[in-house]
């Protein structure tokens, strides 16, 4: 997703600066090409929800959040047929979490993504530490799933 440089300084520099999660959508703007951040909503003490669903959300996770995607997080790409792609902008860097229309998620699969983050959240010092090994093995096994795609960039 090509992200304008505005937009990607105004989510690392502003928003990721504060004490709670900020949610949005990503919307294309096709004078420059790119997507530009839109804000929807602020937490009031941590987690942000939107006021609706467009084909491209974004959420943030400050400082004091995990640098990596919740279990819900995922679930709600999978779950939301309105919903293409879900940003989220964390202290570490960029997530893409993308899957076009929805599937229907069974008990299988729900243990399987929440065994991927028990397992990134051991493996990195309970979400504290960088590990690009950790991070790669993580984005592999969930795109195990069909049609699931995830990517992270380093700021
Ligand atoms: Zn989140």
């Amino acid at each position: 997703m090509d992200i304008s440089e505005d937009s990607l300084r105004y989510a690392h520099d502003i928003l990721l600066s504060l004490n709670v999660e900020t949610c949005g959508f990503l919307e294309y703007n096709t004078a420059i090409k790119q997507y530009i951040i839109v804000v929807d909503t602020f937490g009031k003490t941590g987690e942000c929800t939107h006021s609706s669903y467009k084909r491209v959300i974004f959420h943030t996770h400050p400082y004091s959040s995990k640098f990596y995607p919740s279990t819900a997080d995922i679930f709600k790409v999978l779950k939301h047929s309105r919903i293409q792609t879900s940003v989220i902008f964390s202290s570490l860097g960029i997530w893409e979490i993308t899957l076009p229309g929805k599937m229907q998620i069974t008990d299988k699969e729900t243990e399987y993504i929440e065994s991927l983050n028990t397992r990134l959240y051991k493996t990195t010092n309970r979400g504290r530490e960088y590990s690009k090994e950790a991070i790669n093995y993580y984005i592999s096994k969930l795109m195990k799933i069909p049609h699931l795609y995830v990517q992270f960039k380093l700021w």
